[in-house]
């Protein structure tokens, strides 16, 4: 055990701590003199700031009995991080594909708080989400008389229940997005919890996330004064008056988040909300919603090229069984969807559409549901049955079709774009259009939000798209580029009836509709069998491509290279379990898919560039500091940087901030000045989570500082580990925190006594020298005692050319050498001439 002391640093006191009790996870010995175990902390503490962090674990404790109880499993490690959150005040995005959990969460967080009195809302997408929960909330034993459930009721149930809103007669609401759009004054605002479901769909309509911040305690005036600030950073060429005015309006808003009641969480599946507005939740509530990059998947994906789409479908359906999802490529038309309806049912194959009742699916009565490949399609994005849905064939590859003519809509305008882009960019002749394509892109993007009715009323803003749509219908038809298209593998240009049109895959279509799978249940991940129909070869090509943006690891097979026997035994036997665990037959095995941690690296480059490595990072901000999140593999990883070292050597106590003890030299840390926003924030950070991994450099510096950070968090949480990575690449990353290991004591010793040297002899040194040449300007810099290192270090000056004077002394028969260096030679050259009794030699 490495004997050190830091300052400061006791959890509960604020003092002086060792660095034997913080690894421990204990207070100080004035804050609890018997050494007890850390589970028994939080009982044997009698007062003190820790005392809070013991109410946190305790109400978890609590909510996770609770949540035990009622559902037969223990929540999962993601689910207890989220309710930490809450416990602790901070609103936050939930990045997790469906299926691992966020609904359940959000019910059991709502009915929990309900047993105290107090108020959550809970907004889904549709009406079929709201009915599906309204089933759901039964188990949680809630009072029914507490929940108002908003649904299709009569108008004398709907008046009566919106009186009863409006007084704030219950505990848990639960409507759709729709119902907040449309009623939100009646709403009342004093909501503990908030929970958004499905934020993409919420946006669609971007004045929602006004509404919901009305509900958590702001006016419409901070609202306003929050999106001037979102504007004005978004403003790309800022005068000095416009960062006055941003540090300004962010000194304000500093005041106004401190307005908030209540606690937001929201869910994200694709997680691709393009709206501005919602960068309002970074500037009042502190955090960002992002995109998860590896998506959740346990899928074998196939493909087959056919002409005949309609008899390699029912081919196909008789081979894999019931529980087929099959969607129809949008370009189709969503007549196809009766069409192929009546044509398996004619065959003895019964199915049911998307606008019907799934009862008959749910039940096994029907063997497919038919919908479309789109993300909007219910049946792609609502339908959550790990234990009925088997399989998706898609009939045709997911695709749009974009007529090139000024009325195309800009969203399928924005496709046309991005699909287009990496061609333009590989091609000589049209890669000085880069920039001008990438502004379209932003500004059709922003576009894409507003709707129809919006813009008619408002012609400049109509006047402003017409021009932005011609201008880059312009370009689509412009000789070289249609001919770039022809050329192109992946993207078709069709002649249509009414002109030209690009056909481009839809691949948050596909991935959303695949997705429905292969479902998180308690008991992992369900394998899924997801079956391409192709009929466009270009547009499968450019649905190959894409899908890695999202996720690197999907590829797809031919179908008669897979062993289909075992693919779909394997199928089965994930569903038999799901139905068990349904049944409460089995407890669930507990196994953990996705595990939340927190990394520390040293600097917010690395940081930045690891977490862009899995997806588009979501980022918060806690305590002053920058976190940014996102999932690796199957964890959660919270990253951020400690920026170098948090703590020194003391400077004015003891011996240059070394006690000697017990016969033992003990260094005493304290924090560096500066840095105390990061101490603040990181262990505000580590009350959320369970596991922290310390990445700081592999070298010896890295080394003290990780277990520097090490001390610091134990206290808070039981598990703190070092990765390291030697390079930074996905693969290292991912290698990294697969495999964790505990610190190199020798090596943070290594640093310790070579901090030490350097502070004693530079100090002692300095002083000697300062003495003999009376200029109290002059100190010693590093020790150099090695013979290597001495020359190493002589090399690098020299290239350098700075003027250094360096000494070499002996003193107790070793040898030491210190450096001087000089801004000029003038200088160097003075001070070299004063050394009269030391031997001494001038580097250039
Ligand atoms: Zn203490």
């Amino acid at each position: 055990m490495i004997k050190a002391i830091f300052e400061t640093l006791c959890p509960n006191c604020g003092g002086e701590i060792s660095a034997e009790r913080l690894l421990k996870g204990l207070p100080c010995e004035r804050c609890l003199p018997e050494e007890v175990k850390r589970e028994e902390v939080c009982e044997k503490l009698e007062e003190g700031e820790f005392k809070e962090f013991c109410g946190l674990l305790f109400e978890l404790k609590e909510w996770e009995e609770f949540f035990k109880d009622k559902l037969g499993t223990s929540p999962w490690s993601l689910q207890k991080s989220w309710a930490r959150k809450v416990f602790l005040g901070r609103s936050f995005a939930m990045l997790a594909p469906t299926g691992v959990g966020k609904t359940t969460f959000g019910l059991s967080m709502a009915s929990y708080l309900a047993r105290e009195g107090k108020k959550s809302y809970i907004i889904l997408p549709t009406q079929l989400l709201v009915e599906q929960v309204s089933e759901r909330i039964k188990n949680f034993g809630v009072d029914e008389d507490r929940v108002i459930i908003w649904g299709k009721y009569s108008e004398k149930k709907k008046k009566e229940l919106k009186e009863r809103i409006q007084r704030g007669d219950f505990e848990i609401l639960i409507t759709t997005s729709m119902f907040l759009y449309k009623n939100y004054e009646i709403i009342p605002r004093d909501f503990a919890f908030i929970f958004v479901d499905d934020v993409d769909s919420f946006l669609k309509t971007a004045k929602n996330v006004d509404k919901v911040l009305y509900l958590l305690g702001f006016s419409e005036e901070d609202v306003n004064k929050a999106f001037e600030l979102i504007k004005l950073k978004e403003k790309p060429k800022k005068t000095e008056e416009d960062w006055e005015e941003i540090r300004r309006k962010a000194e304000e808003l500093r005041e106004i988040t401190k307005k908030k009641r209540g606690v937001l969480a929201v869910s994200s599946a694709t997680g691709n909300p393009r709206s501005n507005r919602i960068k309002l939740f970074r500037e009042l509530l502190g955090f960002e919603v992002g995109k998860p990059g590896v998506l959740l998947r346990n899928i074998v994906e196939t493909y087959e090229e056919t002409q005949n789409l309609k008899e390699k479908l029912l081919q196909r359906v008789k081979e894999f069984g019931k529980g087929g999802l099959i969607f129809i490529s949008s370009d189709y038309g969503r007549e196809l969807v009766y069409e192929i309806k009546s044509f398996l049912e004619s065959h003895g194959i019964k199915a049911v559409t998307y606008e019907e009742d799934l009862k008959p699916f749910e039940e096994g009565e029907a063997q497919v549901a038919i919908g479309i490949s789109s993300f909007k399609n219910p049946l792609a994005r609502g339908l959550d049955l790990p234990h009925v849905v088997r399989y998706a064939i898609f009939y045709g590859v997911p695709k749009i079709r974009v007529p090139l003519k000024v009325e195309t809509s800009v969203s399928h305008l924005l496709w046309a774009l991005l699909s287009l882009r990496p061609i333009i960019l590989k091609d000589q002749a049209l890669k000085n259009e880069v920039k001008k394509v990438d502004s379209w892109i932003q500004r059709l993007r922003r576009y894409s939000f507003l709707s129809e009715d919006f813009v008619e009323d408002r012609p400049d803003l109509k006047e402003k798209i017409e021009n932005l749509r011609k201008e880059v219908q312009e370009f689509l038809l412009r000789d070289e580029v249609v001919e770039k298209i022809k050329n192109s593998e992946e993207l078709t240009l069709r002649l249509g009836e009414d002109g030209f049109e690009l056909v481009v895959a839809d691949v948050t279509g596909y991935l959303q509709a695949s997705g429905r799978t292969s479902r998180m249940y308690a008991g992992g991940l369900t394998k899924g069998l997801s079956h391409v129909l192709v009929d466009d070869r270009r547009a499968f090509r450019n649905l190959e491509k894409k899908v890695r943006w999202f996720n690197q690891e999907i590829t797809f097979k031919k179908l008669e290279e897979i062993n289909l026997r075992e693919v779909l035994k394997e199928i089965d036997e994930d569903r038999k379990k799901v139905r068990e665990i349904l049944e409460g037959k089995v407890k669930a095995e507990q196994k953990e898919h996705v595990k939340p941690v927190l990394v520390v690296v040293e600097s917010p480059n690395k940081a930045r560039t690891i977490a862009n490595f899995f997806g588009k990072p979501m980022g918060r901000k806690i305590g002053g500091i920058d976190v940014l999140e996102v999932m690796v593999g199957d964890l959660y990883i919270m990253i951020t940087a400690s920026l170098g070292h948090v703590f020194d050597l003391v400077k004015d106590k003891e011996f240059h901030g070394v006690i000697a003890r017990n016969g033992e030299y003990v260094p005493i840390y304290e924090v560096i000045e500066g840095k105390e926003n990061i101490v603040n924030g990181l262990r505000e950070l580590a009350q959320e989570v369970e596991t922290v991994l310390i990445g700081t450099d592999p070298d010896t510096e890295g080394e003290k500082i990780g277990w520097d950070l090490g001390a610091l968090l134990s206290p808070y949480i039981p598990n703190v580990e070092r990765i390291e990575f030697h390079e930074v690449t996905r693969k290292a990353i991912k290698q990294a925190v697969e495999n964790p290991r505990n610190f190199n004591e020798n090596l943070v010793k290594a640093q310790l006594v070579r901090r030490i040297a350097d502070r004693w002899v530079g100090f002692e040194v300095s002083r000697i020298v300062q003495q003999a040449f009376e200029k109290h300007w002059l100190s010693g810099g590093r020790v150099q005692i090695p013979v290597l290192g001495w020359i190493i270090e002589r090399e690098k000056l020299y290239r350098k050319k700075k003027h250094v004077v360096q000494i070499t002394f002996k003193e107790n028969g070793r040898w030491l050498r210190i450096s001087f260096e000089f801004q000029n030679k003038k200088e160097a050259k003075e001070f070299f001439e004063n050394l009269k009794e030391i031997e001494a030699e001038v580097l250039e």
